[in-house]
């Protein structure tokens, strides 16, 4: 068997860990619950137990460790900025030396959603493409790029931020400060905030018969099954979703010129009703460049993307001599 690598994929509710390779894939993993509560110091420590149980069963220790963290973090010195959505938001955390004396081993950080991008670019698409880009449409909206047929990061490990593009000028406020972003029109939180809407104002039965009338029951998932139900406004509310990533889509595709646009996230199961407009807006508004050679598609890989891309982040030594 060839070298074994550490991935672990650092979300809010479970951690995710493999040891595996390019070559072979995962070989071994586990998964384990999040507890962020617990502290940044306990979280790491079980992190360890977790990947040291997978070297006690495959006999091999891990080459290179890397983690995808939900949000941002300092690449070179391993420790994390902010990540919002854990408790306590991890400012400031020193996972590479949390880590690394327990791993024995390197121990690299990387953005979950440029994670998600290294993994379908590497195990996805087998290498086959040289340039890509992908949106990951969720309760936010995260984004990577992979140009020349590497994953660009920039010096902070920023770039590729696709949900932060300005889509609409003076649109509306978006979590990260800025208005108009993608992600404040489109993000599954925009969806169903849209959807919650036409809901009260009693302009989706089918909507209206899946949740009971209970606003705190929608979600992306629902209004995609009200749409496909017969709910012409649910249509209309992932239309126009679809329409602000097929306008991003476009901003992306004269910047950089992808052979492949891929859509993943959570809200991306809702499948044509969301692919179908982002299709339709690139073909119209797509002037420098020949639309059919551009392939939109959704993601083929599954909830194993994070942890998949931080393998193949720690086989490649971090990617940090790739910022
Ligand atoms: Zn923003």
């Amino acid at each position: 068997m060839s070298d074994l690598y550490a991935g672990i994929d650092l979300g809010g509710t479970k951690v995710a860990c493999a040891l595996g390779n390019t070559e072979d894939g995962i070989v071994a993993r586990t998964t384990i619950p999040t507890n962020s509560w617990e502290g940044s110091d306990r979280v790491l420590e079980r992190i360890a137990d977790a990947v040291g149980g997978l070297v006690q069963e495959t006999g091999k220790r891990p080459k290179a460790a890397a983690m995808g963290v939900p949000g941002l973090a300092d690449l070179q010195e391993g420790v994390t900025k902010l990540l919002p959505n854990l408790p306590g938001k991890w400012e400031g955390v020193d996972v590479r030396g949390g880590l690394q004396p327990r791993l024995e081993c390197p121990v690299y950080l990387l953005n979950d959603v440029r994670s998600a991008t290294l993994a379908e670019f590497t195990f996805g698409r087998k290498r086959q493409v040289d340039t890509m880009a992908l949106f990951a449409v969720g309760t936010g909206i995260g984004g990577g790029v992979v140009i020349g047929g590497e994953l660009r990061l920039g010096p902070l490990g920023q770039a590729g931020e696709l949900g932060h593009q300005i889509v609409v000028p003076d649109g509306p406020l978006c979590g990260c400060g800025n208005r108009g972003c993608l992600e404040a029109l489109a993000s599954g939180t925009a969806i169903t905030s849209e959807a919650v809407r036409l809901l009260i104002g009693g302009e989706c039965p089918r909507l209206h018969e899946l949740t009971g009338g209970d606003a705190s029951k929608v979600d992306a998932g629902k209004v995609g099954e009200a749409a496909a139900g017969g709910d012409e406004s649910m249509r209309w509310v992932l239309e126009r979703a679809g329409y602000y990533i097929g306008i991003a889509a476009c901003n992306v595709i004269v910047t950089i010129h992808p052979e492949l646009v891929v859509i993943g996230g959570g809200v991306a199961r809702v499948g044509d009703l969301l692919l179908e407009p982002i299709r339709r807006t690139v073909a119209e508004r797509l002037y420098m460049m020949p639309v059919e050679d551009i392939r939109i598609e959704p993601s083929v890989l599954g909830g194993d993307a994070g942890m998949l891309g931080a393998l193949a982040c720690a086989e490649g030594d971090g990617l940090i001599g790739a910022a």
